[in-house]
């Protein structure tokens, strides 16, 4: 089953890092802001992480996987409405999420390659996101979600040249994976692989996902929890001291 690829490697540290994931996403997560200008971006004074990819990717529905919040982002958003940037505090219900060292906050990009959307959009959008992408230091990666089925278009190429000039760490994320047929999974996987070989900024590593069946979620829980102060949240990993092995 394509389930395979979407798992950690299963060794201790993989797996503390899956029981890490699910502890954080426990934590609650909570919208907080929708941002259309780089003037009411809340301060860069904590962790950031964010997902984008090309409109009905299923970025919506992987948000609300992850976070186990059903309406937390809006699925099949009408595209062409205002663009938002929409800010979600991680670990919420967490006594530390308020302080600076706390968890972070998970960004919804608008999703882009919407056929329709005018020329004038299109530009705004790029320098909104251009202009985000190269002035936000606390941005530690980006998520490029890719349907699985079409794997990395040429928009997706754009938003990958984007992050590299930007020096911003990314990964991809194979969505919807339950929609492929058997074996297909290995062929986009390889594909995907070679096209981030020579990238800069690519993350090696390629998340297999789908929110239909809850494939992956949890290795993508773990992937955002890898880069979060989870100390600084009170987490006390159950086996720390495996790690080194
Ligand atoms: P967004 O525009 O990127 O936020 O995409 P949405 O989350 O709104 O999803 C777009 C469409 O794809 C919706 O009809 C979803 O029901 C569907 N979809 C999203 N994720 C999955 C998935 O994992 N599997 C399947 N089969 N459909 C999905």
């Amino acid at each position: 089953m394509p389930d395979k690829a979407a798992k950690m490697p299963d060794n201790e540290a993989g797996q503390a890092l899956l029981a890490a994931g699910r502890w954080l996403f426990a934590q609650g997560c909570e919208f907080k802001k929708g941002v259309v200008s780089l003037e009411a971006l809340p301060p860069a004074d904590r962790l950031e992480i964010a997902f984008a990819g090309r409109s009905n990717v299923g970025k919506s529905s992987l948000i609300n996987a992850i976070t186990k919040r059903k309406g937390l982002a809006r699925t099949s958003n009408t595209p062409g409405r205002t663009q938002e940037l929409n800010f979600f505090l991680l670990a919420a219900n967490n006594a530390g999420a308020e302080a600076i060292e706390g968890a972070g906050w998970l960004v919804d990009l608008p999703g882009y390659g919407y056929a329709r959307e005018s020329k004038s959009k299109i530009a705004a959008w790029n320098r909104l996101l251009n202009a985000y992408l190269q002035g936000r230091p606390n941005l530690r990666r980006v998520f490029v979600l890719v349907d699985s089925r079409h794997g990395l278009k040429a928009n997706d190429m754009t938003m990958l040249a984007d992050l590299d000039k930007a020096a911003v760490s990314y990964q991809i994320v194979l969505t919807k994976i339950d929609k492929l047929k058997r074996g297909a999974l290995e062929t986009v996987m390889a594909q995907t692989q070679d096209a981030l070989r020579k990238r800069a900024a690519a993350h090696p590593q390629v998340l297999a996902t789908s929110s239909e069946k809850g494939e992956g979620v949890d290795a993508l829980r773990a992937a955002i929890a890898s880069l979060v102060d989870l100390p600084a949240l009170g987490y006390k990993a159950e086996l720390n001291d495996t790690q080194a092995g």
